[in-house]
């Protein structure tokens, strides 16, 4: 079936459909997705299946792949505000800043230009929709952390297709003062705010839309939500929904193309806890986004363009598997770091006493194999049986707070020794570690080069003729 996929891309491309000025461009930006986020992902899957190498992912068999540098203004080790300014607008600035030059002046980004030249624009994310990567492409303020602020942006520029897993301060402006609630300026702008079963049953009558997934405005992670812990289940909006939704929209009376910015985001928060099997699950997540837009290309291949790229790596990620049951291992793992410590924090309060090690002992055993599957050899015992002492088990004298600190110091403790028994290793948070490009389509022969990320956003300028 791979084969045939990749067989396709080469006869679609050898068709002739890389001369053409792309009328519908589809940028997926995997947030903190080194090289080795990938690799690990692909290794995985063929390490679930008991054997070496690895399972390839639908965008990673794209007939153009290079490496890009991501260094920004301020700082050889990027944050997400940075790239996203370089990679939507095509200028390095400071960390932190969205949207504006090193001096706090306005730049101006692809999104906005496809809008002006009468394209439609959709800017969906699995995490907030005010966050820092779809704000680069939507805002234009000095701090990312102006979340109302870069609403109201959203709000100004009209796009037409806006998604996300929630919207932050919606009622509070960065000064931490109240403010105007925002929904109902959305709403007045002409957004229809609804979740992926009201789109189904209403788009063809929406005139823009603001995608959320409902009450709960909980963002969780994929590994939670196909793994059924209800209260994540009911609120997660895959990333597939949020692409496949955008598509239908931007296709609704289309005649001059469209533009997507699709963010796969938790890949990076995943990273941050260092938690392999959650971020294995994000990557999928993403790819299973991608596919959608493979599916569109190979409709409109000679009108179509796709690019993946990250903005930075997280976690100074290290693969050192030797044998095929290494990676496997991580299966046993089957909800993220958070849930689990929200899992363990339950028990402690429903039980109202200590509990013991050999609960504790229990629990890491059927949530993450320690002792059964995964051994554990003395000196990693004593380790996750100090932390024991220093903090379950002194649960009486500790306020709410820090127990919930408490127990996710032992539930990381924990995952770190099940990676270390998969040979995944990590060291901090985001690093300078090449991000990976890929590319398919019209236009795709741009990014045969070793790149950057502003010059990304350029050849994307280019190639696409937004100005
Ligand atoms: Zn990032």
């Amino acid at each position: 079936m791979k084969r045939t996929l990749l067989s396709l891309s080469v006869l679609l491309i050898s068709l002739g459909a890389w001369a053409q000025t792309p009328k519908y461009v589809f940028y997926f930006i995997g947030d903190g997705m080194g090289t080795n986020q990938i690799q690990l992902t692909e290794m995985y899957r063929a390490s679930i299946q008991g054997r070496l190498g690895i399972e390839p992912l639908c965008f990673t068999q794209f007939p153009v792949a290079t490496i890009a540098t991501h260094y920004s203004a301020s700082s050889d080790v990027t944050d997400s505000a940075a790239s996203g300014t370089a990679l939507a607008a095509g200028v390095k600035t400071k960390n932190g800043y969205l949207g504006v030059d090193p001096d706090g002046n306005p730049v101006h980004n692809m999104a906005e230009m496809a809008k002006a030249a009468g394209k439609k624009v959709g800017i969906v994310t699995s995490t907030a929709a005010n966050h820092a990567t779809p704000g680069a492409f939507e805002a234009h303020q000095m701090d990312r952390g102006m979340y109302y602020e870069i609403s109201q942006d959203m709000i100004a520029n009209g796009f037409d297709f806006y998604g996300g897993a929630a919207l932050y301060n919606e009622e509070r402006t960065y000064d931490k003062q109240p403010a105007a609630p925002i929904r109902p300026q959305f709403e007045a702008a002409g957004y229809t705010i609804c979740n992926p079963t009201e789109f189904q049953a209403g788009w063809k009558d929406m005139k823009k839309v603001l995608m959320l997934p409902g009450e709960g405005q909980y963002i969780s992670y994929s590994i939670d939500a196909v793994n059924e812990v209800p209260e994540h289940k009911a609120d997660h909006v895959t990333f597939k929904q949020l692409v496949e939704s955008a598509v239908t929209f931007l296709m609704k009376d289309n005649k001059k193309g469209f533009f997507l910015m699709a963010e796969g985001s938790e890949i990076d928060h995943a990273c941050h806890s260092h938690d392999a099997a959650t971020c294995i699950q994000e990557v999928i997540d993403f790819d299973e986004g991608i596919q959608v837009a493979f599916e569109f290309y190979k409709k409109y291949p000679k009108q179509t363009l796709i690019v993946i790229t990250a903005d930075h790596e997280t976690g100074s990620l290290t693969l050192s598997p030797h044998n095929p049951g290494d990676l496997a291992r991580l299966q046993v793992q089957k909800h993220s770091m958070n849930v689990l410590s929200s899992m363990l924090r339950k028990q402690m309060e429903e039980r109202q006493d200590i509990l013991s090690w050999e609960e504790i002992k229990t629990f890491l055993g059927d949530e993450l194999g320690l002792w059964k599957e995964v051994k554990v050899d003395w000196e990693d015992e004593k380790m996750l049986r100090d932390i024991y002492e220093g903090t379950v088990a002194k649960r009486k004298s500790g306020s709410v707070k820090d127990l919930y600190a408490d127990n996710a110091k032992i539930v990381s403790a924990a995952v770190g020794l099940l990676n270390k028994r998969a040979r995944v290793y990590w060291v901090g948070s985001h690093s300078s570690g090449y991000t990976p490009v890929f590319a398919i389509g019209a236009g795709a022969d741009q990014f045969t080069h070793k790149t950057d990320n502003a010059q990304i956003a350029r050849d994307i300028m280019r190639v696409a003729g937004y100005k």
